[in-house]
C-alpha cells in the first residue's frame, strides 16, 4: 500500500486537481482512494479529502458517512444521484420532475469508467437533526470487482476501508444475495476488524443490503419489510447447514450493530437498456419510483441519520480524516 501522494503523481490525479482548481465551486465526485491495479496497492488522496473534511463549516461537526458499495454497472451512481437530489432539496418534492435529467455521480465522463476506488461527493451537507444538533453528511461511492483471486484480495481491502470509515454501508447487489456476496462481505469485514486497534463487540455500525431488480415480490414484498423477512431467512443459521455457511452468517451478525435489507424492483427497460436514458423520471417504472421515495429517506432523512462512531464515540469530520490516514497506514504494512 502506498498512501504517500508526493513522489509519484499519476497524470490522472494532476488532471483531476486541475479541474478542481478551475471549478472550485462546482460540486462533483472526487476520487479519494485510487487503486493501482498493477501494483495491487491503494493511494489515499489526502489533499482531496482534506479539502472536503476541513471546510470551516463542517470540520467540527459530527459526521454521518453513507457509503454505497458494490460491483460496477449495478446502478450505484443512479441511486446516489437520487440521494443527492434528496440532500439538495430536503422537501416533499425532492424526487424531481418528469423531464429532469439526473446529474451527480454520473456527472463527469471520467467517473463512469470502471475504476476501482472510493469517490466522495465534494459537498459535505450540513443537516439539522430533530434534536437541533447539526451533523455533516458525506456521501461515498465504493466500487471494485470481486472476479479473480487478485481483485478479490485488493477489493477486500478497499471495501474494508470503506466499511471502517462509514456509519451506513449500503451493499448494492443485483437480484439476490448469493453465497459469494456473503463470503466477500465476511472477507472484507474480517480485514476491517483486523485493522482496528481495539476489539469492540461490534466494530461496525449499519449495514443495508440493497437488492436491485428484486423479482420475487410475491414471496417477499418490495421495500424494507420484505427485505427484513427475506434477510432473516437468508442469514438464518441452521443446524443442518454446512459449518462454513453457518460461520459466514455468525460472522456478519457479529460485525454490525444494525443489519437491514431493502428490496427494489426493476426500474424498467429504458433504464436498463436504453443508451440515451438520462435519468429522467418519465422513463422509470412507477413501481420503482414508489419504492425509491421510501428508500432514500430511510437512509437520509434527518431523523434516520446515523452518526459515525468509533469505539462508541461520535467522531467529527476532522477526526474522520485522521482515521482515514491511520487505517491506510495499517494496510501499508
Ligand atoms: P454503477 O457502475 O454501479 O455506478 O452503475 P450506474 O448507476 O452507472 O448504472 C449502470 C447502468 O444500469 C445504467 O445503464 C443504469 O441506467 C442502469 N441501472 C440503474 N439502476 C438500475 C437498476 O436498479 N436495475 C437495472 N437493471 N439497471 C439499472
Ligand atoms: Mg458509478
Amino acid at each position: 500500500f502506498k498512501s504517500d501522494t508526493s513522489p509519484m503523481r499519476c497524470e490522472e490525479e494532476e488532471e483531476a486537481d486541475l479541474l478542481e482548481e478551475e471549478k472550485p465551486d462546482v460540486a462533483r465526485p472526487v476520487q479519494i482512494v485510487v487503486a493501482d491495479e498493477e501494483e495491487h496497492s491503494f493511494l489515499l488522496r489526502e489533499e482531496a479529502l482534506e479539502r472536503l473534511l476541513l471546510k470551516e463549516e463542517v470540520q467540527d461537526l459530527n459526521v454521518v458517512v453513507v457509503s454505497v458499495a458494490g460491483a460496477f454497472r449495478k446502478g450505484k451512481s443512479f441511486l446516489l444521484d437520487f440521494m443527492l437530489r434528496y440532500m439538495y432539496t430536503q422537501s416533499e418534492s425532492w424526487v424531481g420532475t418528469e423531464e429532469e435529467p439526473l446529474t451527480g455521480f454520473s456527472w463527469r465522463g471520467g467517473c463512469e469508467r470502471e475504476t476501482t476506488g472510493i469517490l466522495a461527493w465534494s459537498e459535505v451537507f450540513v443537516v439539522k437533526k430533530p434534536d437541533g444538533c447539526k451533523v455533516a453528511v458525506l456521501l461515498i461511492d465504493t466500487q471494485g470487482a470481486f472476479d479473480s483471486q487478485s481483485t478479490i484480495k485488493d477489493c477486500a481491502t478497499l471495501f474494508a476501508l470503506s466499511t471502517m470509515t462509514s456509519s451506513v454501508m449500503v451493499y448494492n447487489l443485483s437480484q439476490n444475495v448469493q453465497e459469494d456476496d456473503l463470503q466477500h462481505l465476511q472477507l472484507f469485514t474480517e480485514y476491517g476488524r483486523l485493522a482496528m486497534e481495539e476489539v469492540y463487540e461490534k466494530p461496525f455500525q449499519s449495514l443495508m443490503f440493497l437488492i436491485r431488480d428484486w423479482s420475487y415480490p410475491y414471496e417477499h414484498p418490495y421495500g424494507l419489510e420484505g427485505g427484513r423477512s427475506f434477510l432473516e431467512k437468508r442469514l438464518q443459521v441452521k443446524q443442518n447447514q454446512h459449518e462454513e455457511l453457518q460461520n459466514v452468517r455468525k460472522h456478519i451478525h457479529s460485525c454490525f450493530s444494525n443489519i437491514g435489507c431493502f428490496l427494489l424492483p426493476h426500474p424498467g427497460l429504458k433504464v436498463a437498456t436504453n443508451p440515451h436514458f438520462d435519468g429522467r423520471l418519465r422513463d422509470i417504472d412507477d413501481e420503482f419510483k414508489k419504492e425509491l421515495v421510501n428508500l432514500v429517506p430511510t437512509l437520509l432523512s434527518p431523523e434516520n441519520l446515523v452518526e459515525k462512531e468509533i469505539g462508541g464515540v461520535k467522531i467529527t469530520c476532522r477526526d474522520l480524516l485522521q482515521y482515514f490516514k491511520a487505517y491506510m497506514k495499517i494496510y501499508q504494512g
